[in-house]
């Protein structure tokens, strides 16, 4: 039977994987976050000191990536190893923006993210879900919020943790991720055509979960 996937695409920072993560549970559907699989790529590039993308090309065929979902949460395995707890600090973030405007690794995660969607009822998010990865997805969210609404909400996420970084690199950060993701040569960040946008800049988040969750709703009726 044909599974049904629902593609969410936007800037780093608007929430796209915690409010599909809310939804996937309350509609019963596997979350993928992709971001995760380019973050942890990105961790073997620091890991193995791997600065330059030919090198990062050469090696991609051993750079094992895997999804685990346990219990409907996912896991992400780089080589066999859960790095899920090492993924998530900025200088992962940085490093996951430039491995993925690799040619070679976009292309290595593509397949593996087409084969999930195919055999799952999934909610994807990520940069080029609705135009490269599902062009065909059932609905297509563009989530979206202002830079400095992104930056605040991730310094209120980061700021008990040690070696804090301030608002104003949080968000100089952002800018600069947005600028890569939306300028790359291959699949960079943009709105699909037939994507829905929304702007959750003034929405608190179970409005956002409520108002997407509606959306796929109807159009599953
Ligand atoms: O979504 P998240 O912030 O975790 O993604 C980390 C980085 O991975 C992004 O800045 C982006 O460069 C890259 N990414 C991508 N394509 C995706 C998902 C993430 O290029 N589908």
């Amino acid at each position: 039977m044909k599974k049904i996937n629902i593609a969410i695409d936007g800037p780093g920072g608007a929430g796209k994987s915690s409010i599909s993560k809310a939804i996937a549970k309350e509609l019963g559907f596997i979350h993928v976050d992709t971001g995760a699989m380019y973050r942890a790529i990105g961790l073997y590039a620091i890991r193995n000191n791997c600065t330059e993308p030919e090198q990062l090309a050469r090696q991609i065929e051993k750079i094992d990536i895997e999804l685990k979902f346990i219990g409907g949460v996912q896991r992400v395995l780089l080589c066999g190893d859960d790095v899920s707890d090492y993924i998530r600090s900025p200088e992962v973030s940085m490093a996951a923006s430039k491995v993925s405007a690799v040619p070679e690794v976009r292309k290595h995660l593509l397949d593996l993210q087409k084969k999930i969607a195919a055999e799952n009822n999934i909610i994807m998010d990520g940069r080029d879900i609705g135009t490269v990865v599902l062009p065909h997805a059932d609905l297509k969210i563009f989530l979206t919020a202002s830079a400095e609404e992104r930056a605040s909400r991730r310094y209120l996420e980061l700021r008990e943790k040690p070696d804090c970084p301030s608002y104003e690199e949080i968000l100089a950060d952002m800018k600069q991720r947005d600028y890569q993701d939306t300028h790359r040569a291959i699949a960079p960040l943009c709105q699909a055509e037939d994507a829905v946008l929304v702007d959750s800049s003034d929405m608190g988040f179970h409005e956002v979960v409520e108002h997407i969750t509606n959306l796929i709703k109807e159009k599953l009726d």
